[in-house]
């Protein structure tokens, strides 16, 4: 089946796209629609490309609402963790389900995420449509003595995942963080990510105790640290890094490892600094956008979490040219990180595009890449096509009623409902 896109504007042309077997075969003013195509009408709408989401945890959105307004550690502590570990695999598959559909809606196309269960997650992904990064996350309390649970945790994920996965999810290893994880067992994973060849997610200098934790422990500072364990690498994937200085930034800058920022739950979770994107960029670092959990963001919705990262560096830096609206939606759209994917439009390109509404209130006027960060939300985002699959059309998203309400059912086991 050929899926022909007529109508639509690229870059301010009005162009034709033709797709054929989940890639872009045509692209241009002159493309149309051949005899036996599905056509679909682009007229009033741009096309862009998808979004990457560099870091999330997407089941939970069975925790948005829950527990706000605390500080990370009690949040996580005496909150998260208690309920996380009465979770099980319908409660994981119906909230990654509940943040597929909220992903399409906004227009994320892939995301990177960290949460238990991952053979749930990798089939509510597949169901979805979208596309994913999959790991587990890997604690072992920096107890060397329970390093055997923390190998035990990291093969069944990754055996779940390539049970239960599919053409559009890639499994990676996910230590949650130094403060969770020993020395060792970072050592481990760095290995096994090398032999396996597979990425590694983690969480890295987020908070200011987490820095002065790591001094105290191990005389150095994080990112310092997952140097020393061989850690930091090209398939290394930072999430946070915004309590890092110069010298962490030639650390990673020399090792190719990417940064990936969340500047909503970093401001929500009052970490009291905001990563320093044009520092990053002095160094050359591969910087990618993410909203974090719904637990402490509270929205998966990258567009407007892409307003927060440039106004947040616009302040920091006094400067009202810092991270300007093109470059933002090239680092929300991944495409200033190669390894989290990114998919421009491109003839021969995955299509995993999306059409946003260009004849609505609030796009239409003045810059297209100026309105999408800095006028609109996920809102304008009309149609979501990822692998050449239409997930979402005129902002229908194909059972999403029922998808809300198991989610929501879940919810309810866990004692998560507000009133
Ligand atoms: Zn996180």
């Amino acid at each position: 089946m050929t899926l022909a896109i007529e109508g639509a504007t690229l870059d301010g042309e009005t162009v034709g796209l033709r797709i054929e077997d989940g890639r872009i075969a045509a692209l241009g003013s002159t493309v149309a629609a051949a005899p036996g195509d599905e056509r679909l009408d682009g007229a009033g709408t741009a096309i862009v490309p998808g979004l990457v989401n560099g870091h999330t945890h997407a089941a939970m959105t069975l925790f948005r609402g829950y527990a706000d307004d605390l500080p990370l550690m009690e949040w996580l502590e005496r909150h998260i963790w208690p309920v996380e570990a009465k979770l099980d695999d319908d409660d994981v598959y119906w909230g990654t389900r509940l943040a597929c559909v909220e992903m399409i809606r906004t227009g994320t196309v892939r995301f990177w995420d960290m949460y238990w269960q991952p053979g749930a997650v990798a089939r509510a992904v597949g169901d979805a449509g979208i596309r994913a990064t999959i790991g587990p996350p890997l604690l072992d309390g920096c107890d060397p003595a329970r390093a055997d649970e923390l190998k035990r945790a990291a093969g069944d994920g990754l055996d779940e995942i390539a049970a239960h996965g599919g053409p559009l999810t890639a499994p990676s290893l996910a230590p949650h963080a130094i403060y969770t994880v020993s020395p060792r067992s970072l050592e481990w994973i760095a290995a096994e990510s090398e032999r396996l060849g597979i990425p590694v997610q983690i969480h890295a200098s987020e908070t200011e105790r987490e820095v002065d934790d790591c001094v105290a422990a191990h005389g150095v500072r994080p990112i310092e640290l997952l140097d020393r364990v061989g850690l930091l690498g090209p398939r290394t994937l930072l999430a946070h890094a915004v309590w890092i200085e110069e010298g962490e930034r030639e650390l990673i800058a020399a090792s190719g490892a990417t940064v990936v920022t969340n500047p909503v739950a970093n401001m929500k979770l009052a970490v009291g600094r905001i990563f320093d994107l044009p520092a990053a960029q002095r160094h050359g670092l591969p910087v990618g956008l993410g909203t974090d959990g719904a637990g402490s963001n509270n929205s998966l919705d990258l567009l407007a979490d892409a307003k927060h990262l440039a106004l947040g560096q616009k302040h920091l830096a006094a400067d009202a040219a810092a991270s300007p609206a093109a470059e933002t939606l090239a680092i929300a759209a991944g495409a200033r990180a190669p390894l989290l994917g990114s998919t421009p439009v491109e003839a021969g390109r995955p299509a995993d595009l999306l059409l946003v509404r260009t004849d609505g209130h609030q796009l239409g006027i003045g810059s297209l890449e100026a309105g999408l960060v800095y006028a609109s939300s996920g809102s304008v985002v009309d149609t979501t096509i990822v692998a050449g699959r239409v997930l979402m059309r005129d902002g229908v998203v194909a059972g999403e009623a029922e998808i809300v309400e198991r989610a929501r059912a879940q919810g309810r086991r866990l004692g998560l409902l507000g009133g």
